[in-house]
């Protein structure tokens, strides 16, 4: 008999001749357990997914419930299913007024797709605009408008008409132009190193997108659902997108993503073709009883009023000479440190030594990954640098 570790490396795709390789048998809040019951401090949270923690009860629930009544039924748009109907409810009151229509996906990339499906359609414009260093998905679209040409290179062609801006840079904002359909955005760029938006560019990018009739989408599906401390991230920089992603975090575990728009926008998918955008899967009730769950969870616990002094307690405690400086917003964040060099063998320390799993980003690999569940408690926070600081000090004595 193989054991999975034989069965995975054997038959399951390899994307890296470096996979993790850590073995998990169950999972709860901020914990993974391993065979024996080795457990592991989940400080990235399955990359930005369980924001309310592994196996939130509230979600178990909810998933039990919707096993007891029905799985999937019908393909996308057709059969009035409650969970659904309720979570775009649900999700239309997080949000202004105007974002009143929200299509189910099954993950970020399809979020993506389906964006910019939408707002060529919308606008009659084939131009997209997107971000160096932004990553939104590895589908053929998505991929396009990820702003790394190393990412991209093998798999030209891929769409045309698209171009990339600096993030941060006002003075790129001039490619925007009438030939514009959209410029994807995300909020706080994730894989980039979590960047940031300075002051003010948000909304100088919303006024060129107003001036020329191009339409802005933000993408949060990572930093959405509660990561940055509002429910939305975009909520901390006045401005309103006309479509905002989510996915990762929105479905406590289970895979879902959205796309939320305007009932006028999103009634373009309706004609000229008919069934413009369709999906099997895209709003199974099981995921959608999930994700109104976690929805409730982050409200109902008032998730969100923890991460700013939570982001704080990890700031605070993470000093040390090799570490650069923290970037982040809420309880998405950077660690920076001089190069890969030292920071990889800090995060394999911290995972083997310290049972602390943390990441670098894909275009960032300088920089330690921060994302733990939101639930994580001030003494879970305080073991966790406590141990990332042991790795540090064990790396950085090394290498002297
Ligand atoms: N956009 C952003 C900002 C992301 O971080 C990701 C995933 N890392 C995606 C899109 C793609 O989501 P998925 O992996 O669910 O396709």
């Amino acid at each position: 008999m193989l054991t999975p570790r034989q069965l995975f490396l054997r038959h399951q795709a390899q994307t890296s001749n470096f996979p993790l390789l850590l073995e998990i048998e169950r999972a709860e809040g901020v914990w993974m357990y391993g065979p024996g019951g080795r457990r592991y401090l989940d400080l990235i949270s399955g990359i930005g997914v369980s924001n309310v923690g592994h196996r939130h009860p509230r979600v178990l629930r909810a998933i039990q419930d919707q096993l007891d009544k029905y799985l999937h039924l019908m393909v996308y748009g057709e059969l009035v299913q409650a969970p659904p109907a309720a979570l775009a409810h649900a999700l239309h009151q997080t949000l202004p007024a105007e974002l009143d229509n929200v299509y189910f996906t099954n993950s970020g990339t399809e979020a993506v797709e389906g964006a910019l499906k939408l707002a060529k359609r919308y606008t009659g414009r084939t131009e997209l605009i997107s971000c160096l260093n932004a990553y939104h998905g590895s589908t053929q679209g998505a991929l396009s408008v990820t702003g790394s040409e190393s990412f991209k290179r093998s798999f030209r062609p891929l769409l045309p008409d698209v171009r990339h801006i600096r993030y941060n840079d006002a003075t790129d904002l001039a490619h925007i132009t009438e030939r514009t359909a959209a410029v994807i955005v995300e909020t706080v760029q994730g894989e980039g190193g979590v960047r940031v938006p300075a002051n003010g560019y948000l909304p100088q990018l919303r006024r060129r997108c107003d001036e020329v009739g191009a339409l802005l989408i933000l993408d949060e599906i990572q930093c959405g659902f509660g990561r940055t401390g509002t429910f939305w991230a975009f909520e901390q920089f006045g401005v309103v997108p006309d479509i905002l992603l989510t996915a990762k975090g929105m479905g406590g575990g289970m895979p879902i993503g959205a796309f939320i728009s305007r009932q006028e926008i999103m009634h373009s998918f309706k004609t000229d073709p008919i069934l413009g955008h369709l999906t099997t899967f895209g709003g199974h009730p099981v995921s959608c009883a999930a994700a109104l769950a976690t929805l409730q969870v982050i409200q109902e616990e008032q998730l969100l009023a923890g991460v700013a002094e939570k982001a704080a307690r990890f700031r605070r405690q993470l000093v040390h000479p090799a570490i650069r400086g923290v970037r982040g917003l809420g309880l998405l964040m950077a660690v920076e440190f001089d190069s890969f060099e030292v920071l990889k063998p800090i995060i394999d320390r911290a995972l083997e030594h310290e049972g602390v799993l943390t990441d670098w980003f894909l275009f960032c690999d300088n920089s330690l990954r921060l994302a733990p569940p939101l639930t994580i408690t001030d003494a879970e926070i305080d073991e966790a640098c406590a141990a990332l600081l042991r790795a540090v000090e064990h790396v950085t004595d090394s290498l002297v």
